[in-house]
C-alpha cells in the first residue's frame, strides 16, 4: 500500500506490519496493560471531540473546506484537557480527511443514484436473488411502482446535462427548501426517497464504536540500541527499544503517556529479524503507525523513499505482460524485447482509440517467437471462497430484513396500544414504564429481537471484512510475483488500460448482488493499483497499452476476429492450432509495442 498524506509530494510512503503485542495474556503487568487502555480511550475520546466539531449533519446545507475544518480544529485542541498534546495533535491530524471523505461519499451517492435511477437489475439476476421483486438498483421497492420508466429516464437525463453541482443544489431546493417548482410529483418523490436513503446511510464517524475506525496513531519515532539510552537526549513520541541482553524479548516499544508528564509505556513488541533489519537499513523509516485495539497492539512502521528514476523502455531486456481476469485472475508473459521502441511511436499507440487499435493490429504482425516464460494463476479457490462468503452475507441479508419487517409490525402493535404514533424512536427503558403485562411483553420481544438484528449486522460486517482480507491476500500475491518476474528478467510491465475498460470476456455468471459487488466491480482497480505501487516503489516502468480486441487478435497474421476466442481457447484458423485464451492475450499485450508493419504479400 503506498501510504501518502500531503506532505512531500516527492516521496512515496509505503507501511510494513513491524510487530504486534497480545494484551490478553501476561504479557504485560496490569498497569501497563491499563495505560494502554487508558492510551486507547483518551485518544478516541479527543477524536470524537474533534469530530463533534466538524461534523455537518447535512452536507447539502454546505460544507467547509479543508482549510477551515483544520483552523476549526487547532481551536477546539485548546480546549483538550487530560491528553497528551502530541497524541491530541496526532488525533486531530487523522480528522479532516475522513470528514472529507464522507462528505464526499454522501454527495456523490446521490448523485450517482439519481444519474442512474433507471437502471435496471437484470432479469437473469432477479432470477437467482432471493428477493426477486426489485426493478431498479437505486430505487427501493417501496415507490417502484409509484414512479413510471419514463419519469425515471428523464430524471437520469436531466441529471447528466446539469452535472453534479447542479444536481445537488436541486436536491437542496427540492428537500431543504420544499421548492419543486418545475419538477412533477413523482420525480420529486423519487429526489426525496434517494436522499432519504442516502442520508441514513451518512452517519459521524465513531471512533472506537465503529469497527472500521481503530485508534491508529500515526507516531514520530527513533530507533534505540539498549534500553539504557539516555531518554533525555531523544524526542518524538515513541521509540523502538533493542535489548539484545534481554532472553525472552528483543524489541520494546516505547511511547509517551497518554497523560501530560505520565511516565512512558514500554510493551514487549515481536519483531521478526527481518523487519528489524529494515529499521538498520533504511533509515529513511519515518514514522510510525500504533493501532490500539482492544486486545492487541499492532505496530507498522512507514518508509518513505524519493521517487526512483524509472528506465527507459529500450533500456528493459524484457517485457511482462499482464492480463487479468476471472477464471484466471492474473496471466503473465515474458517476452524479449526484440526491436527498439521509438519513444514517438509508442507515444502514438498508447493513445489509439477503438478504431486505431483495430487499424494497427490488422496492420502490424510479429512472429510471436519471443515467449521466454509464462504464469498462469488460476482464481477458481479464491473465488469459491469469496462466493461461499457472499452467500453467507446474502443470508444474513435476508434474515436481517424479515428482521427488520417483524420489528415495524411490533412496534406498530406497541404504538397502537399505547396510542403514539408509529414514528419516532423508542426510548430503550420503554419497558420500565409500561404497565400492562401484554404490552410489557411486546416491549420485551421488540427489544430482544433488536438486539439480535445487531449482532446480524454485526456478523455481516465480520464477513466483509473477511472478503477484504481474502483479496488483500491473493492479490498482494500475485503483485509479488509480477514484481519478481520483472526484477528477475529486468523488465518493464506492460498491462492494458482501464479507463477504457473493454466489456468483461469471462466474468463469473451472476451469483447474487454481493457477489458481483465483491468482486466485479473494482476488483482489477483495486489489483491494478496494488501492483502499480509496488512497481513504482521498486522502480520498473509500466506501461498501458490500449485494451480493444487484445484478446481477439492473432498477431502473428495480423487478424482481428472475435470468434477466434471460445472460452478459455483461442484458435487462429491460419495458425491452426490451440492457445490459451489468457495466455494468447497476454502473449498479445506483451508484443503490442513490437509489432512491425505487415510484410506486402
Ligand atoms: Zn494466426
Amino acid at each position: 500500500m503506498a501510504y501518502g498524506n500531503g506532505g512531500d509530494k516527492k516521496l512515496l510512503r509505503k507501511a510494513f506490519p513491524a510487530g504486534s503485542t497480545s494484551l490478553g495474556n501476561d504479557l504485560l503487568t496490569a498497569g501497563k496493560r491499563a495505560d494502554l487502555m487508558l492510551l486507547r480511550e483518551r485518544y478516541l475520546a479527543a477524536a470524537n471531540a474533534f469530530v463533534d466539531a466538524v461534523f455537518t449533519p447535512e452536507p447539502l446545507c454546505g460544507t467547509m473546506s479543508g482549510e477551515d475544518i483544520e483552523k476549526v480544529l487547532v481551536a477546539k485542541q485548546k480546549d483538550l484537557t487530560g491528553i497528551n498534546k502530541a497524541y491530541a495533535e496526532k488525533a486531530r491530524l487523522s480528522i479532516t480527511p475522513i470528514i472529507l471523505t464522507v462528505e464526499k461519499h454522501y454527495l456523490g451517492r446521490i448523485v450517482g443514484r439519481l444519474a442512474h435511477c433507471a437502471s435496471r437489475i437484470p432479469a437473469t439476476a432477479a432470477l437467482h436473488a432471493p428477493a426477486a421483486t426489485r426493478i431498479y438498483f437505486n430505487i427501493p421497492e417501496s415507490i417502484q411502482d409509484r414512479v413510471s420508466p419514463a419519469t425515471l429516464e428523464n430524471l437520469e437525463e436531466q441529471v447528466k446535462a446539469l452535472g453534479s453541482r447542479k444536481t445537488l443544489a436541486l436536491v437542496a431546493r427540492v428537500v431543504l427548501e420544499g421548492n419543486h417548482e418545475g419538477l412533477d410529483a413523482e420525480t420529486v418523490l423519487v429526489i426525496q426517497t434517494v436522499h432519504a436513503e442516502c442520508l441514513e446511510r451518512y452517519r459521524k464517524p465513531e471512533f472506537g464504536k465503529d469497527p472500521r475506525y481503530t485508534c491508529q496513531i500515526h507516531l514520530d519515532y527513533r530507533v534505540v540500541r539498549g534500553p539504557e539510552a539516555d531518554p533525555k537526549r531523544l524526542d518524538g513520541v515513541a521509540r523502538i527499544l533493542v535489548d539484545k541482553a534481554n532472553r525472552k524479548f528483543r524489541t520494546f516499544l516505547e511511547i509517551s503517556h497518554p497523560i501530560p508528564r505520565g511516565e512512558a509505556i514500554r510493551i514487549p513488541v515481536v519483531m521478526s529479524p527481518k523487519v528489524l533489519s529494515k529499521f538498520d537499513r533504511n533509515a529513511r523509516i519515518g514514522s510510525l503507525i500504533v493501532e490500539v485495539g482492544p486486545d492487541t497492539v499492532h505496530v507498522k512502521t512507514v518508509a518513505s523513499k524519493q521517487i526512483p528514476g524509472t528506465p527507459d523502455i529500450n533500456d528493459c531486456l524484457h517485457l511482462v505482460a499482464r492480463d487479468f481476469g476471472y477464471k484466471n485472475t492474473v496471466t503473465l508473459s515474458v517476452l524479449r524485447r526484440d526491436r527498439e521502441i521509438d519513444p514517438a511511436e509508442m507515444k502514438s499507440i498508447l493513445d489509439f482509440d477503438k478504431g486505431e487499435a483495430r487499424a494497427y493490429l490488422e496492420s502490424h504482425e510479429h512472429p510471436m517467437d519471443n515467449v521466454v516464460a509464462r504464469r498462469r494463476f488460476s482464481g477458481q479457490a479464491f473465488l469459491r471462497s469469496i462466493g461461499s462468503t457472499c452467500a453467507r452475507i446474502d443470508l444474513l441479508a435476508s434474515e436481517i430484513k424479515l428482521g427488520y419487517n417483524k420489528l415495524e409490525r411490533l412496534k406498530s402493535n406497541i404504538c397502537s396500544y399505547l396510542g403514539t404514533e408509529p414514528d419516532g424512536r423508542f426510548a430503550d427503558d420503554l419497558a420500565l414504564h409500561v404497565k400492562d403485562p401484554l404490552i410489557k411483553q411486546l416491549c420485551g420481544k421488540f427489544f430482544r429481537l433488536l438486539n439480535h438484528i445487531w449482532h446480524l449486522k454485526g456478523l455481516r460486517l465480520k464477513l466483509f471484512a473477511k472478503i477484504n482480507g481474502l483479496k488483500k491476500a491473493w492479490f498482494g500475491f500475485l503483485s509479488n510475483q509480477e514484481l519478481k518476474l520483472a526484477i528477475q528478467y529486468q523488465a518493464a510491465v506492460v498491462r492494458e488500460d482501464l479507463t477504457v475498460m473493454a466489456k468483461e470476456k469471462d466474468a463469473p455468471d451472476y451469483k447474487g448482488r454481493t457477489f458481483n459487488k465483491m468482486i466485479n466491480n473494482g476488483s482489477k482497480g483495486q489489483y491494478l493499483r496494488r501492483a502499480t505501487d509496488k512497481l513504482l516503489w521498486d522502480g520498473i516502468l509500466e506501461v498501458a497499452i490500449p485494451s480493444f480486441y487484445t484478446s481477439t487478435a492473432c498477431p502473428t497474421h495480423a487478424r482481428v476476429d472475435a470468434t477466434m476466442r471460445k472460452g478459455d481457447s483461442f484458435r487462429c484458423p491460419l495458425c491452426g492450432r490451440d492457445e490459451h485464451a489468457d495466455e494468447h492475450a497476454a502473449d498479445t499485450i506483451g508484443n503490442y509495442l513490437l509489432l512491425r508493419p505487415k510484410a506486402a504479400t
